[in-house]
C-alpha cells in the first residue's frame, strides 16, 4: 500500500516542530523513526497534510545521568537504550524490555518518543514509563511541562498530548539500592507484539520486608497498567510465595482485555497471572541476592 499524499518540512529544532504543529492544528504529524507512523499512513489510517521531520534536531536524542535520575532523549532510538552502559547499569530491566520491542532494524529507527506518543497498548516502553515512574518532558506552545507517565497513557494509541505539543524526553528516577527486577513477555514470535507482559521492581527494607514493589501490565489492557492493589498487597510484608500469588491474583482482576484474533480475553488474563507471579518471583530473588551482598552474604 502507499501513504496518501502530503508535504514535508524539516525541522531543525523543538520550537520550529511545535510552531508547525501549531499552524497546521491537528492536520500535522511528527515523524521520528517511521516505524508506526508509516505504516499507519501505508494503511490509510492516518491522513496529515504535513509530516514534520524531527531526526535532525540536535540535543534531541541522548542518555545522561543527573540529579539522582537518568534522562533520557525522544529521538534516542530504541537500540540506543539497549547497548547503553547507564541503562543496563540503573535500570537492567528496561535493557531488557527493549529487547522485546520488535527486530533489531525497527530497533534502529524507533525512538522513545515515538513509542511513548504512539502509545499502543502492547508496547513496552510505555510499559517501563509507568514501571519506572518517569516524568514526561513536553513543549508545546505555551512552552514546556511535565507530566507523570499515569497522567500520560489514556487509552488505546491516546495520550494526554495536545495536537500542537511534542515529547522532547524522559527522566527516569533512580532506584534505590537492594532493589531486584523481573520482566516476563508471551508473544507468538519473537519479535512480535506481545499478547501480555509484566514487569516489577521489589526493594527490600532491613529485616527483609518490602519497602516498595511496583508491578506494570501491558497487553491485557487498553493501556499499560500500574497493578496498584498488587503494590499494596506487598508493602511491609515478606516476600514469600502466598503474597507474590496474591499479587499476581489482583493484576489478574484489574485488567480488562477485549477478546482478538490473537488472543481470548480469558487466555489474556491467565497470561497476566502467570507472567506477573513470574515477574515479582525474579525481582523478589534479585532484591534478596542484592541485600544479601550488603549484608555480607547473609540473607536479610
Ligand atoms: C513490524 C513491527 C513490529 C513492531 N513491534 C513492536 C513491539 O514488539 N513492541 C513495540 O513497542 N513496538 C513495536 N513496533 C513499533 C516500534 O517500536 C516503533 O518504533 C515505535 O512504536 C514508534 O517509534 P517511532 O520513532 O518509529 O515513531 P513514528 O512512527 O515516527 O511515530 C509514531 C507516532 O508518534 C508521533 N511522534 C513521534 N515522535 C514524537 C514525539 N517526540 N513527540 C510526540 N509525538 C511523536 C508521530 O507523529 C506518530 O503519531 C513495531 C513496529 C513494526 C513496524
Amino acid at each position: 500500500m502507499k501513504p496518501p499524499p502530503f508535504d514535508y518540512a524539516r525541522a531543525d529544532s523543538v520550537d520550529e516542530a511545535v510552531s508547525l504543529l501549531a499552524h497546521h492544528r491537528g492536520g500535522a504529524k511528527l515523524l521520528a523513526g517511521g516505524q508506526s507512523l508509516v505504516p499507519m499512513l501505508n494503511f490509510r489510517l492516518l491522513h496529515p497534510a504535513l509530516l514534520v521531520d524531527v531526526n535532525r534536531i540536535s540535543g534531541l536524542a541522548g542518555i545522561e545521568e543527573r540529579n539522582g535520575a537518568l534522562r533520557i532523549g525522544a529521538l534516542t532510538r530504541h537500540r540506543q537504550i539497549e547497548v547503553s552502559r547507564a541503562v543496563g547499569d540503573h535500570f537492567p530491566v528496561l535493557r531488557t524490555a527493549v529487547r522485546h520491542v520488535a527486530h533489531l532494524a525497527i530497533r534502529n529507527r524507533g525512538t522513545l518518543g515515538g513509542s511513548l506518543a504512539h502509545a499502543d497498548p502492547a508496547a513496552e516502553l510505555p510499559m517501563m514509563a509507568l514501571l519506572l515512574d518517569a516524568k514526561i518532558e513536553i513543549s508545546g506552545p505555551n512552552g514546556p511541562r511535565r507530566l507523570e507517565a499515569r497522567e500520560f497513557f489514556r487509552s488505546a494509541l491516546t495520550t494526554a498530548l495536545d495536537d500542537a505539543e511534542m515529547v522532547t524526553g524522559v527522566e527516569l528516577p533512580l532506584l534505590p539500592p537492594a532493589t531486584g527486577w523481573g520482566f516476563e513477555e508471551v508473544a507468538r514470535r519473537a519479535g512480535d507484539f506481545a499478547l501480555a507482559a509484566a514487569a516489577a521492581t521489589l526493594t527490600l527494607a532491613a529485616g527483609g520486608k518490602v519497602a516498595e514493589a511496583r508491578l506494570a501490565i501491558m497487553g491485557a489492557h487498553e493501556f499499560p497498567l500500574r497493578i496498584a492493589a498488587a503494590e499494596a498487597r506487598l508493602a511491609g510484608e515478606a516476600p514469600c510465595s502466598g503474597a507474590l500469588g496474591a499479587a499476581a491474583k489482583a493484576a489478574r482482576e484489574a485488567v480488562e482485555p477485549d477478546d482478538d484474533l490473537h488472543a481470548s480475553a480469558d487466555l489474556r488474563r491467565h497470561l497476566v497471572e502467570v507472567l506477573a507471579r513470574r515477574a515479582l518471583e525474579s525481582a523478589a530473588r534479585r532484591a534478596r541476592e542484592l541485600a544479601a551482598q550488603v549484608t555480607g552474604g547473609r540473607a536479610p
